[in-house]
């Protein structure tokens, strides 16, 4: 059988007009002779409506319960897509995750997809059937339903083509394939052809939403090539590929963002052995993400200051950890909402010397303050005011010639 992926995004059933295109996508791959399996994504902003009702009624709301209450939205654009086809005369059908099932396990909100149960759908699509599948949903060993991370539906739509062994994945979008940065920001962003895993995987770890990093990781693990196209038009997209398929000139292949950083200070810790270890355990006990870090250690005082980012949605309750923390002592803590991380990506840049110097540089140039900086192999991160953003991502775009790509 020469089965097919395709998976679409919330955008692409954004409206029913949207879906009767979708459709019409659909079945453009019947025609070719293909088995198709569909995973869907919610209709756009009903999973964030959904969310914001949990928060509403209750302070404390069930893990459980929200789980049951998130996967709705890819019910009914499920359900929407399947009777349009059934109009235009094709037999389709929506399943849920328990339905199949999707064996997931984890915690609720962040489950993790183990496996697919292959029988009921190849049974359907041996009958003719076109599967429409819900993303982002399954179902735990307790026989409750959980949800992958935000944005897991492109999980679903590449373990279903490592399970079912399909030909091609590709995920339907609002555009038109992976961009050199957010195409939504800065209008001068360009298409990039192919990308590796690697690069994908920390342009998405970074900020780039176009794609849910879980999903890449997975897909370069199975070694599935995905291709990412847009809902809305014929041009080709990005394939998403190994390094070894690659020819770029270009040392940096993207810029990624966040707007959802915030970045706390403790002033004046006392400065001794397992400190940074007594500051960050209560964080990790209550799965807080500390991401950037960095410590300034005073020469005279025996005291030192020490910088961290953590997620806007954990600011809360970090806070109210750090300020509970009988285990250390500090003179003020400094919290500030109003930082971005702005990151430069490209496997190039471990052979390539002098990319840090360009980066500040460029920034210093326009008077960019960077306040944390955090690198790795393939990667430079810095942190900086939120105003000025959009110029940075600019200047970076300019100084690494991403404009005259690929
Ligand atoms: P879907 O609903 O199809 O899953 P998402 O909203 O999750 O779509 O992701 C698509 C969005 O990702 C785009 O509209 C774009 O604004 C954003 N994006 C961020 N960085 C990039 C990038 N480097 N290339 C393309 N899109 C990006
Ligand atoms: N509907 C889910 C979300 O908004 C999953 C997805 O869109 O991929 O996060
Ligand atoms: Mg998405």
């Amino acid at each position: 059988m020469k089965i097919i992926v395709l998976k679409f995004g919330g955008t692409s059933v954004g409206n029913l007009k949207k879906i009767a295109k979708v459709a019409k996508i659909i079945t453009s791959y019947i025609n070719k002779k293909y088995k198709v399996i569909v995973v869907s994504s919610a209709m756009s902003g009903v999973t964030n409506e959904l969310l914001l009702k949990t928060k509403k009624i209750s302070k404390n709301f069930p893990d459980e319960e929200k789980d049951v209450i998130l996967s709705t939205g890819e019910q009914i654009s499920c359900a929407l897509i399947a009777g349009k086809l059934n109009e235009l005369g094709f037999k389709s059908r929506s399943w849920l995750g328990w339905q199949l099932p999707i064996l997931t396990k984890g915690n609720y909100s962040s489950s993790r997809i183990v496996k697919i149960k292959k029988n009921k759908l190849i049974n359907y699509l041996k009958s003719g059937g076109i599967p429409i599948v819900a993303g982002f949903q399954g179902v735990n060993s307790d026989f409750r339903i959980t949800t992958l991370e935000r944005g897991g539906s492109d999980t679903s739509a590449i373990l279903c083509a490592k399970f079912f062994n399909a030909e091609k994945c590709i995920i339907y979008t609002d555009v038109k394939g992976i961009y050199t940065t957010d195409p939504n920001l800065i209008k001068s962003a360009k298409k990039i052809n192919k990308i590796s895993y690697e690069e994908m995987l920390e342009m998405a770890s970074l900020g780039a939403k176009v794609m849910q990093p879980v999903s890449i990781q997975e897909a370069r693990l199975n070694r599935i090539e995905i291709d990412v196209r847009s809902t809305f038009s014929k041009k080709i997209g990005t394939t998403i590929t190994r390094k070894k398929n690659i020819f770029s000139k270009n040392t940096i292949r993207g810029i990624s963002f966040t707007k959802n950083d915030s970045k706390l200070t403790l002033i004046g810790v006392k400065d001794k052995p397992g400190v940074a270890a007594s500051i960050f355990k209560p964080l990790y006990e209550n799965s807080i993400n500390v991401d950037m870090v960095i410590q300034n250690i005073s020469a005279e005082s025996r005291e030192t200051d020490l910088t961290f980012t953590v997620k806007l949605e954990d600011l809360i309750k970090t806070r109210r950890l750090l300020e509970n923390n009988k285990s250390i002592k500090f003179k003020k803590l400094v919290v500030n909402e109003n930082v971005s991380k702005v990151s430069i990506v490209g496997v190039g840049m471990i052979t390539t010397p002098g990319i840090t110097y360009r980066m500040f540089k460029a920034l210093a140039k326009e008077k960019i303050n960077i306040e944390v900086i955090s690198t790795s192999e393939i990667k430079i991160s810095v942190l900086i005011n939120k105003k000025n953003l959009k110029k940075s991502v600019e200047i970076l775009h300019q100084e690494f010639k991403l404009n005259n790509n690929l």
